[in-house]
């Protein structure tokens, strides 16, 4: 750290993200992307042509994108925001509305923790129930801005809309930020109520079931207030903040979206067969509506189990949060990948005579 750095952010822990590996290959359930590419039409939206234009600013209303984001969502073009991947998202809501605090679980996305650091906000971390499910009672007028994930990550577990609407209802003066990064995977969408509560802002990315986690975009849902104030503090940071290529791409997927849901349905008949697998395994697996699984076994340590894998060539995510360090999040992939990872899991458990 150099000498230089504002005093108020000395003590910054960043954000780490899950490893991407330049060299081996692994078979990669580490950071919940799709194991499925775009669709043709996505992958043959670029070409010479497009880069040719690269020489051009991209559009900074994003037009084609929030036009057909909009009609897939049920919502009016004025009622959306693209950003650069939905982190960017949540940046500009932690950076500009949160002066009187916010309230997150302490089990959830990590990166809110970094901005309510990075801001030095005023914030609450409410502890996930011993079954980790959320303490709902907690966040009902509560009197304060709320960041909540559903489905929740890493543990995969979602509230239905009935509660969401709830705490939404009982905190009128105060912003709920709903983070729906995994939403299409079985969860049921905040998006419908955003036209119902003017203080409810919904997080969307097109990073899991929208194949495009490398193009780097996301966007928020909510009143054209709300939204207009969101693009008022992207005007102010990066106007272009969605590169030329991303857009094209995006407007693609979003004209196939079709594809991408099936994807999810193929997503998710993985995800329940590699839960009954590793439950019969002997592991207890979260029932989750995301495209992860959380899962611990007796038998083995969970960082032991992650540096097994690895050794196999299969990459999971292990945190070392004392409440869930025997957990791994495993990303589901395709059928395949489940296999190996099943396999492997049977030759580790072998090796070690359990
Ligand atoms: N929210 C949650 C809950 C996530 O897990 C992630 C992925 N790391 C994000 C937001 C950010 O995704 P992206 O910036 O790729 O849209």
């Amino acid at each position: 750290m150099s000498r230089f750095l504002n005093s108020s952010l000395k003590g910054l822990v960043p954000y780490t993200p899950g490893e991407q590996p330049q060299n081996k290959k692994y078979v990669k359930l580490n950071t919940n992307e799709s194991p499925f590419p775009p669709s043709e039409k996505a992958l043959d939206s670029i070409g010479r042509c497009e880069l040719g234009d690269l020489r051009l600013y991209s559009d900074p209303v994003c037009r084609g994108v929030r036009e057909r984001l909009a009609r897939v969502l049920g919502v009016e073009t004025e009622n959306t925001v693209v950003t650069n991947g939905s982190d960017e998202a949540l940046n500009f809501f932690f950076a500009s509305f949160c002066e009187n605090g916010v309230v997150f679980n302490d089990i959830t996305y990590g990166f809110y923790k970094v901005f309510a650091d990075l801001y030095s906000l005023d914030y609450t971390e409410i502890p996930l129930l011993p079954d980790f499910s959320v303490d709902v009672d907690k966040f009902i007028a509560i009197n304060k801005n709320v960041v909540i994930a559903n489905p929740n990550a890493p543990t995969g577990l979602a509230l239905p809309l009935s509660v969401i609407e709830e705490i939404v209802r009982s905190n009128p003066e105060n912003i709920v930020l709903v983070d729906e990064a995994y939403i299409d995977f079985g969860g049921e969408s905040a998006v419908p109520l955003t036209k119902k509560y003017d203080n409810l802002l919904v997080v969307g990315t097109f990073s899991k079931s929208r194949s495009l986690a490398g193009a780097r975009i996301g966007y928020a849902v909510g009143s054209k207030e709300l939204i207009s104030d969101m693009h008022a503090i992207r005007y102010s940071t990066n106007p272009y903040n969605v590169n030329r290529l991303t857009l094209k791409i995006a407007e693609a997927v979003l004209d196939d979206n079709g594809y991408y849901m099936n994807n999810c349905r193929r997503i998710i008949e993985n995800r329940e067969y590699a839960t009954a697998e590793l439950r019969r395994r002997g592991f207890s697996v979260l029932d989750s509506k995301a495209n992860f699984i959380f899962a611990k076994s007796e038998k083995i340590p969970g960082e032991e189990y992650y540096l097994r894998l690895k050794e196999k060539g299969v990459l999971v995510r292990h945190f070392t949060n004392p409440r869930i360090c025997e957990y791994n999040r495993i990303t589901i992939g395709t059928k395949e990948d489940m296999d190996v990872l099943l396999s492997a899991t049977d030759e580790i458990f072998k090796e070690l005579s359990i």
